[in-house]
């Protein structure tokens, strides 16, 4: 393991992680009990699930209200690939067969996202799309300890639904989603309604859709995950790390069922903040 870990990850890789442990907090709980979520101690979490669940949104919003930086290894690829460099042509070969790109590049992106995040003072991290493999998950854990998993599950049908829909303005970077999504309970899957998520009039008319949303690639990328990824989830229960949440609609149901399931509130954090 120790070579797999020289192997892939930058000496600064290594110590920039060992230096943003956090103390012994594991669980949000804890938040409440200092109330001090910009304090000493910083968050290590993850967040699984499958493309179109949702883990940009939630982690994002987590990540405004604990003040820890949200790190997705789907941004740092697409960055990556709108940068016109020498690895451009590559990952979006890989991107739009609806692969996963090799461990060593996601380990360099990360480790240069972790750069320059020490150099603005950052400590945490709330992860969505890393780890992805069994391998990511073990290099993770022999260069730091991670808290929390939280795995966000939806039905298979809504997922790709949701991924069809997802629209974002090229401008100023919002994520949009134009699906209506209204399936009924059967086979004993939850019903389930969620209305779109609608842009304003500003971003309406610069809408893009990512290029490897398309049915066939969404398709693949489910496939992907079942095979890659689910190991994953498997790896943290076994661990004791794993917090299922099933996601009962959209953000207005889901966001507050889910601060609760993490203990956390969130009205308490913001007056916190604004002091
Ligand atoms: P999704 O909506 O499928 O969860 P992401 O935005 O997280 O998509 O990632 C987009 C693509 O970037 C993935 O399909 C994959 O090709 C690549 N990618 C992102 N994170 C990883 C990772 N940890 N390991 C390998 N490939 C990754």
């Amino acid at each position: 393991m120790a070579a797999l870990t020289r192997q892939f990850l930058k000496p600064q890789f290594n110590s920039l992680f060992i230096r943003s442990l956090s103390t012994n907090s594991s669980t949000a709980s804890l938040i409440q009990s200092t109330g001090d979520p910009k304090g000493s101690r910083s968050f290590q979490w993850v967040f699984l699930g499958c493309p179109g669940v949702g883990k940009g949104t939630y982690a994002s919003r987590l990540s405004d209200l604990l003040g820890v930086p949200h790190i997705a290894t789907g941004d740092l690829v697409r960055h990556e690939l709108s940068s016109s460099g020498p690895l451009s042509r590559q990952l979006d070969e890989v991107v739009n067969q609806g692969k996963l790109v090799s461990d060593e590049i996601i380990f360099n992106l990360l480790s240069k996202r972790l750069e320059v995040g020490e150099s603005r003072g950052e400590s945490g991290f709330i992860l969505d799309g890393f780890p992805r493999t069994i391998r990511q998950a073990e290099i993770l854990d022999e260069v730091t300890e991670i808290d929390l998993v939280v795995n966000l599950k939806l039905r298979e049908d809504v997922l790709i639904e949701k991924c069809l829909g997802r629209r974002i303005c090229s401008e100023c970077g919002k994520g949009f989603n134009v699906a209506s999504i209204d399936v009924m309970a059967e086979n004993g899957l939850p019903g389930m309604r969620m209305p779109p998520l609608l842009p304003p009039q500003q971003c309406a008319a610069k809408l893009v859709t990512r290029a490897d949303d398309t049915e066939p690639v969404v398709k693949e990328r489910l496939r992907v995950y079942k095979e890659k990824s689910e190991p994953v989830e498997d790896y943290y229960r076994k661990r004791g790390k794993l917090m299922e949440f099933d996601l009962p609609g959209g953000i207005p149901e889901s966001w507050p069922k889910l601060l609760e399931a993490l203990n956390i509130d969130e009205y308490h954090l913001k007056k916190i903040a604004a002091a």
